[in-house]
């Protein structure tokens, strides 16, 4: 397999783009290698400058529920394009669009729209704390809500229990108020409350991780969570960004029976255009502004073009509620092809699954948390992923991400990622 183009692409970028890319894990950096310039998706398809074609495990991070451009989307997209692009006033569509959501996840009364899941999730911290008067939230380490400041806090270390900035250019003042506690570990939420007594605004989790490799919260886990924000007067966010309209129709919260105060959405709710909401308890929702003085804006928020794909998705998926064990049928024929074929070389990597987005660990133990997942071999992971790609199947480039599997992966494309699986193992593993 020839990567010529991109390459010289790549080189073009990086003169006029910081490193190449405008979102960093494309850069293929953890893997040691130069990312490719796609030319185009279809299906669960996708090909690159140089003519390559891959079985692509991505799908843009997330959003791909149903391969690259079904038509369905592509048609909706087509019809209100033709009466114009942005309008920044209330169109009918947006109406749908709320509906839709609302119906779909039985704990969101009222919604938001937003243009990625960033907003959504920092709309949401700042809707908690005014609505609650309370400045502090807690976060779970291993966990991503996007790239605001106040999420960009590492526990520190040893007894501290004040998170501290993960980047520069993110403050002290930034990092005071943001808590981090352990993944499916209660009693390090129950020691953040002993230690902020009346301070706490938010619990915000993703309750299925999807950004340390794939890993479920355990249902006690999000049971205490609830119980715990129900006593302290406390808004409980899932960011269901990745898990929502993925895992079910519904989201996780739908999968583990527990509803979330708030929720965020992004990724698939855009259909592939750039989206995100918030939504929740009528009475959280309504002091936002206009209704309530918590501020919140978008000059783009709730585009016609966003909101059209986003209506097509949300309605092809409320119209065929079988997606979701189709997807868990293909899923876990992969997962276990790739697990026999472990077992076959004496290997018991950690394997971590909820439908349709899975994550093979390069560890041999559970992993349960971000300690356990920065424990995988990450060196033998970039042999994977390269072997993986002159196979034709392109993956995360990075081990801590997940693996999506969409409507439009044939058994056939499947039967070739085992295989690939098999021979690259077999190279890797010597
Ligand atoms: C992707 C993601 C975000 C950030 O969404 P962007 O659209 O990239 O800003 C937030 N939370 C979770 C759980 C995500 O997976």
């Amino acid at each position: 397999m020839n990567f010529d183009k991109s390459k010289r692409l790549f080189e073009e970028a990086n003169k006029v783009i910081p490193g190449g890319v405008n979102s960093p894990v494309r850069a293929f950096k953890s893997v040691n290698g130069t990312p490719l310039f796609i030319t185009k998706g279809e299906g669960a398809k996708m090909i690159d400058a140089d003519g390559n074609e891959f079985i692509d495990y991505i799908g843009s991070w997330g959003p791909h529920l149903f391969g690259h451009n079904p038509l369905f989307i592509k048609n909706a997209l087509t019809e209100a394009l033709e009466n114009g692009t942005s309008f920044g006033a209330p169109t009918e569509t947006e109406i749908k669009m709320a509906q839709l959501v609302i119906e779909l996840v039985p704990s969101v009364e009222m919604v938001r729209m937003v243009n990625s899941g960033t907003e959504a999730t920092m709309s949401a911290i700042r809707l908690a704390r005014g609505y609650t008067g309370k400045p502090k939230f807690i976060k779970f380490e291993g966990c991503y809500h996007g790239h605001a400041d106040y999420f960009l806090i590492k526990a520190g270390s040893g007894a501290l229990t004040l998170g501290v900035p993960n980047s520069p250019g993110v403050t002290e003042g930034n990092a005071k108020d943001t808590l981090v506690a352990r993944y499916n570990d209660i009693d390090s939420v129950y020691d953040l409350f002993d230690k902020n007594k009346d301070e706490i605004a938010a619990i915000i989790v993703e309750p299925i991780g999807g950004n340390m490799g794939v890993v479920p919260a355990k249902k006690e886990f999000l049971q205490a969570l609830r119980k715990l924000c129900d006593e302290q007067n406390c808004v409980l966010i899932f960011d269901e960004v990745m898990t929502g309209f993925r895992v079910a129709k519904g989201g996780a919260q739908e999968v583990y029976g527990i509803n979330a105060d708030l929720t965020t959405f992004g990724k698939i709710i855009g259909g592939g255009l750039p989206v995100g909401a918030f939504g929740g308890k009528k009475e959280i929702m309504e002091t936002l502004a206009p209704v309530g003085p918590v501020y919140q804006a978008g000059t783009l928020s709730g585009n016609p073009l966003a909101m059209a794909a986003g209506v097509a998705a949300l309605t092809h998926i409320k119209n065929n509620p079988d997606i979701y064990s189709e997807l868990e049928e293909k899923a876990s024929w992969l997962e276990n092809a790739f697990k026999e074929n472990l077992n076959q070389q004496n290997k018991n990597f950690a394997m971590n699954r909820v439908g349709s987005m899975s994550c093979m660990f390069f560890t041999e133990t559970e992993v349960t948390n971000f300690d356990d997942a920065v424990k995988s071999d990450t060196k033998l992971y970039a042999d994977y992923f390269h072997g993986m790609l002159k196979r034709g199947i392109y993956l995360a480039p990075s081990q801590f991400e997940a693996m999506f599997i969409s409507t439009a992966h044939s058994n056939e494309m499947l039967e070739k990622t085992a295989n690939a699986h098999y021979e690259t193992m077999k190279e890797i593993l010597g």
